[in-house]
């Protein structure tokens, strides 16, 4: 650290993403993307005369991916905010909307805790039942942002959307954010109830089931008002945060329903085979909506499974923390990276 660092940050952790290694060719079972390609309309909307076009600014108002997006969801476009990855939107409601602090759970999104820190939010954290699941009583009346994740990660659990509804309704003033980065996996979505409540913030992103983490898309759907207070801080800091070609990729993405929905259909299912191989090994697996399985052998140490699989060429996540360190978070990629995983496992065992 400089000496020239401002004091708020002194001890600022820095959230960890999982690892990107340039080094070789891993099966890459760790960030949750998607093994799929994005649609045959975004490989064409991303196309030379849009890159030509690169001289120019992007639009700043994002009024044609807004509008695409508003009609997708059947909302309307003042509804909807969009920034550079979801990551960023989760940033900026930890900045608008958390002088009362924020509260979230001991087990779930570890980039939560980090946007708090950066923003001087205070936080309290709610442990998650022993089957990791998350009581929704436990966020009644919280008198804080409340921020859950949904599915959550990284266990894969989710609530359903009259649970959620519950916390909401408990919760009137003050925001409640449900983080549905991995709802198209097989949860169900809270985006209906933000025409009832003014307190929701739902917030979605490009990054799993729609293949494009690279592009760096996320969006929310919330009230006319949270909209417009998003856009002041996005006005306040980079206008320009969505590159051209990200615009016109998350467009043409919105046309391919079909392609998507197959997608999440062959992960939906590859995760059931999963779930039944690992258990078959001796594996206790969370039951997941989400791209991924939170999954700890009965009697070998998370740690070294993470670490004998990395050897054998296959990356998973595997977390520090005490109450999950027998676990790894092993993202649903294509039938055969999965067999080379159970492969690989038997072997290790
Ligand atoms: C992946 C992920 C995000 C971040 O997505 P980006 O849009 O790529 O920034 C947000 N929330 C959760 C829970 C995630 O797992």
């Amino acid at each position: 650290m400089s000496k020239f660092l401002n004091k708020r940050f002194e001890f600022l952790e820095p959230y960890v993403p999982g690892e990107q290694p340039v080094d070789m060719e891993y099966i890459k079972l760790n960030t949750n993307e998607s093994p799929y390609e994005p649609s045959p309309e975004v490989l064409s909307a991303v196309n030379e005369s849009e890159m030509l076009k690169l001289r120019l600014y992007p639009d700043p108002d994002c009024g044609t991916l807004r509008r695409a997006l508003a009609n997708h969801y059947g909302v309307l476009k003042e509804n909807i905010f969009v920034s550079n990855g979801s990551d960023d939107i989760l940033n900026f409601v930890f900045m608008a909307f958390c002088d009362c602090g924020a509260v979230f759970p001991d087990i779930t999104y570890g980039f939560y805790k980090v946007f708090a820190a950066l923003n001087g939010v205070a936080f309290e954290t709610i442990p998650l039942k022993d089957d990791f699941s998350i009581d929704p009583a436990d966020y009644y009346n919280a008198g804080k942002t409340v921020v859950i994740a949904n599915p959550n990660a990284p266990t894969g659990r989710a609530l359903t959307r009259d649970e959620v509804e519950t916390i909401i309704n408990h919760n009137s003033g003050n925001i409640v954010l449900i983080d549905e980065a991995y709802v198209d996996f097989g949860a169900e979505s809270a985006v209906e109830l933000t025409k009832k409540y003014d307190n929701l913030i739902v917030v979605m992103t490009y990054s799993k089931s729609r293949s494009m983490a690279g592009a760096r898309l996320g969006f929310s759907i919330a009230s006319a008002a949270i909209t417009r207070d998003l856009d002041i801080i996005r006005f306040s800091t980079n206008p320009y945060n969505i590159n051209r070609l990200t615009l016109v990729a998350g467009v043409a993405a919105l046309e391919s329903v079909d392609y998507y929905r197959n997608c999440c259909r062959c992960i939906s299912e590859t995760r059931r085979i999963t779930v039944d191989a690992l258990r078959a090994l001796d594996f206790e697996v969370i039951p997941s909506k989400a791209n991924f399985v939170f999954a700890a052998h009965k009697t070998i140490d998370g740690g070294r499974i993470y670490k004998e699989l990395k050897r054998r060429g296959i990356l998973v996540r595997h977390f520090e923390s005490e109450r999950i360190s027998r676990y790894n978070r092993i993202t649903v990629g294509k039938p055969v990276q999965m067999d080379a995983l159970c492969q690989a496992l038997r072997d290790i065992i």
